[in-house]
């Protein structure tokens, strides 16, 4: 500390000020990001693309410098809009990552506090518990039984002790340096304190580490598989090109109109947008989710919340307030209320005294801190005017066993007076075995009788849901305990508290089972209390569905796989117990969500679909592990997040439905002209018009398409189920036929008149308008009049613009469109309308349910 120039008040304001300019922030170097300039060059890398600036070169050689002009100006304009939608979606991205990003406890100026990680400075104190992380490299000062886990910088999976000692040994390993943490570990359990010694590049894992990589976010499954697919539709509709490219040919039509036409019609009808509509509406989708209070760490997760099937939750916190507040007290002898308790009785005195020293958490002026169990205990002692600071105090304390959620109990050592005690609270039923004494004048031996006692006041306690703390003590000899101490214990009393269910907790599990999840409560409490708790949210109906750890560990795998859909309450459950249950569940074909807050939850969480860390409760390791954090710790946040996911992939799969039937629409036209051996309906300018400009907007509107109730009624979508199944096709082919069939008809009466350039620009005009106008259809399964014709303002908006663009081209007579008559322009606003009449009609009638 000397050395480092820091006190135990860590450091001040502004000496972390000023080491920030000595030292740097603690962060690894990344990767270089692209920039704008970059991402700009990269929407012209399209092979497609290439091509057609190349065509349009040509043909300024050969004298059409007009139209090439235009395309050019065409492909720049998608280019700006392309990279304007990247590094909107990249920004929103960035942001939600900057949400979770990793924080450490630190004590400066006196005071503990949480900060951003990349803040830590050399010098700071960290305040280490299990389930945190370790920011940076530090010698420990202080260690209760501290344990690490460091595999990430020496391979090592056991947990290592850490401790404050001196090593006066130089040329040691990494992995022998007990008396220090090194940035990239975590604390399995326990708790200490250690002085930072070097941050960022400087640790032992920046000097090991290449330069970080970049933070790309790999690409989704719903991304992967559309890049496949349009990869291989690519690959059919470049045939079809040179199909046509060689008839034109063959019938004598200019070589380079030909070449111009052939490649048009590829960019027009090749999907190149799909993975970049998905990425944007993810982007906007996950940023509505955070506003929503849950933050989606990745992304492929949104994907399969649609099909989350199984919810398991914890009870503490997520279902319940996890506002504890004690109701009853039992004395071994009598249940008191707990009012009533009186300090002039000696053992009354003890119970409190007790409880308060055998814990963390503290009431300062109106701030409460630390854990929820705990400080029940500290107001229960504040209404009779006793102060936990001050106990403590009296009696200081000289040792330590914490509390785990797998051993559910926790010791201190305090000194009495001349000697130590080692206070254990805990459950009931861990800590009844190791009971051998109770509490009265002389600490007599326990009868069998008054153990019976104890289980019975437990048994009522629990059934009304109240969460039991046993309280014991032992006198020792030594500071240095250790769990094997935790036995021969006095029975001081039972304590026990309420947590209410959150009040939107029913109407949640409610939404769950009407879409066909299944809640299923996992908690470290007592079996009967969760039973208590669970009936009154409406998961469980029968005490019968709920199973306890232990008969857990009695199943192997396969039986627990037979017989887990019975259940839905897990009570006394270990995080150990969670990871078999989760798997179990998943061999049964479901999809699953799982919830956790501490460090052992991190398996589970990795092994769930959708892996949920406690944003206020949960600790880094375990949001480390997640795929989403809920910032209120809230299950109905889980819930609307399952409802935000399933609106999200319907979205996407309406605005791809979108784009491919009007490529479907374009496509089949031009097939239908060369197999008539009519003039080609489109000018390439005119299949560029659409597909780069007018095209993109609506389908990033459909994307933004609000919440459809209806979604929620459903059961949820099988996730081995392709976005492209046989009734997606057959939808984008009958309505990319209606598409074409309008299409063909405005061309044809334009053929009428004996002009092709009248009849190219009715066949584009309409084809243009009418998928604007399907735009509206595809916004859902359901009608647009159900839905509510505006209730999606973007849509409309887009709409607007195309609309705008189309007659501003129609009037002006730029992109080598002709003049149309009255008549001939009546009739594009009337063919475009049919689709939207005929589709609005089979929605009503056929597809209504
Ligand atoms: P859930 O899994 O529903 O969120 P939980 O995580 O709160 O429940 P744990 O914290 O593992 O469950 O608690 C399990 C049991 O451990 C409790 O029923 C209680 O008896 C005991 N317990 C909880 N907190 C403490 C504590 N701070 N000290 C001692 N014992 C505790």
């Amino acid at each position: 500390m000397r050395k480092l120039d820091v006190t135990q008040h860590g450091l001040t304001d502004y000496e972390v000020r000023s080491r920030h300019k000595k030292y740097g922030y603690n962060e690894l170097k990344e990767g270089k990001r692209k920039n704008v300039f970059q991402v700009l060059l990269e929407q012209f890398q399209d092979f497609l693309v290439i091509i057609l600036i190349a065509a349009a070169i040509i043909s300024i050689f050969l004298g059409d410098v007009g139209s090439s002009l235009v395309i050019l100006v065409v492909i720049v304009l998608n280019a700006i809009l392309g990279t304007v939608q990247h590094v909107k979606a990249e920004k929103s991205l960035n942001s939600l990552k900057a949400m979770s990003a990793p924080v450490s406890k630190v004590k400066r100026g006196g005071e503990v506090i949480e900060i951003p990680s990349r803040n830590v400075i050399v010098g700071d104190l960290l305040i280490l518990e299990a389930g945190d992380f370790i920011s940076a490299d530090g010698r420990v000062i202080e260690s209760y039984s501290l344990q690490l886990n460091e595999s990430s910088l020496t391979g090592e999976s056991l947990a290592i002790d850490k401790n404050a000692n001196t090593i006066h040994e130089t040329d040691i390993a990494l992995g022998d340096k007990r008396n220090m943490v090194f940035s990239g570990s975590f604390v399995t359990s326990g708790r200490g304190k250690a002085i930072v010694t070097s941050i960022g590049m400087s640790t032992e894992i920046g000097k090991i580490a290449n330069l970080l990589e970049n933070a790309q976010e790999k690409k989704t499954p719903l991304q992967v598989s559309l890049d496949r697919f349009g990869k291989r539709l690519a690959l059919g509709i470049i045939i079809i090109c040179l199909i046509i490219f060689g008839l034109d040919i063959i019938r004598g039509r200019e070589l380079v109109d030909s070449f111009m036409f052939a490649v048009s019609l590829a960019v027009a009808a090749i999907p190149e947008a799909l993975s970049s509509i998905v990425t944007i509406v993810l982007a906007v989708g996950t940023q509505n989710m955070a506003k929503e209070n849950a933050i989606i760490r990745k992304l492929h997760a949104v994907e399969s919340l649609g099909s989350v099937s199984i919810i398991c939750s914890d009870k503490t916190g997520t279902l319940t307030q996890n506002k504890m507040t004690v109701q009853e007290v039992y004395t071994g002898e009598e249940i008191i209320a707990y009012d009533q308790l009186q300090l002039v009785n000696p053992h009354h005195k003890k119970l409190l005294d007790l409880a308060m020293l055998c814990n963390d958490s503290v009431i300062f002026e109106d701030k409460q801190i630390g854990d929820p169990t705990e400080l029940a205990l500290v107001k229960l002692g504040r209404e009779y005017q006793l102060n936990e600071q001050i106990i403590r105090g009296l009696h200081q304390r000289v040792g330590e066993i914490p509390f785990d959620s797998t051993r559910k109990i926790m010791s201190t050592v305090n000194r009495m007076g001349s000697h130590y005690v080692m206070v254990t609270k805990g459950a009931v039923d861990v800590l009844l075995p190791r009971i051998n004494r109770i509490q009265s004048s002389n600490s007599s031996v326990i009868t069998k009788q008054q153990l019976e006692g104890i289980k019975q006041v437990n048994q009522t306690f629990s059934n009304a849901g109240l969460r039991v703390i046993a309280i014991t003590y032992k006198d020792v000899f030594s500071s240095n305990t250790t769990e094997k101490d935790e036995q021969d214990l006095t029975f001081v009393g039972l304590i026990a508290m309420m947590d209410p269910p959150r009040e939107e907790s029913a109407q949640a599990v409610a939404d769950c089972i009407k879409a066909g999840i299944k809640p299923v409560m996992i908690t470290g409490d007592h079996k009967i209390t969760a039973v208590a708790i669970a009936k009154q949210l409406g998961i469980l109906k029968d005490p019968s569905e709920a199973i306890e750890g232990k008969e857990i560990e009695k199943l192997s795998d396969r039986e627990l796989k037979a017989l887990v859909e019975k259940f839905s309450v897990y009570a006394r459950v270990t995080p150990e117990h969670k990871i078999r249950i989760v798997k179990a569940w998943q061999e049964k074909g479901h999809v699953v969500a799982m919830t956790g807050d501490g460090v052992n939850d991190a398996p589970a969480l990795k092994q769930a679909e959708i892996g949920v860390a406690m944003g206020k409760s949960g600790t880094e390791v375990a949001k480390d592990a997640s795929a989403m954090i809920l910032i209120d710790d809230n299950f109905l946040t889980i819930v609307k997040s399952i409802s935000n996911g399933r609106s999200i992939y319907a979205n996407i799969k309406n605005a791809i439905k979108f784009l491919l039937s009007g490529n479907a629409g374009a496509i089949i036209v031009v097939l239908y002209a060369t197999l008539f051996a009519l003039p080609a309906p489109f000018l390439p300018i005119h299949l560029l018009f659409i597909n780069l400009l007018t095209d993109s907007l609506p389908a990033i509107a459909i994307g933004l398409e609000p919440h459809n109730k209806k979604l929620m009624k459903e059961k949820p979508r099988n996730i081995n189920e392709p976005l492209l199944n046989k009734k997606f096709v057959s939808q984008v082919g009958f309505e990319g036929a209606i598409i074409a069939a309008v299409t063909i008809i405005a061309f044809q009466i334009g053929l009428l008149s004996g002009d092709t350039g009248v009849a190219t620009t009715m066949a584009f005009a309409t084809l243009c308008l009418s998928r604007l106008i399907h735009g509206f259809n595809c916004r859902s399964e359901e009608s647009i009049f159900k839905l509510g014709i505006f209730s999606n303002l973007s849509v409309w908006i887009a709409f607007l613009i195309g609309f705008s663009l189309l007659n501003f081209v129609l009037i002006t007579g730029f992109f080598e469109v002709a003049d149309l008559n009255d008549f001939q322009y009546l009739m594009i606003y009337v063919l475009s309308l049919i689709p939207l009449v005929i589709i609005q009609l089979e929605k009503l009638l056929l597809r209504a349910s």
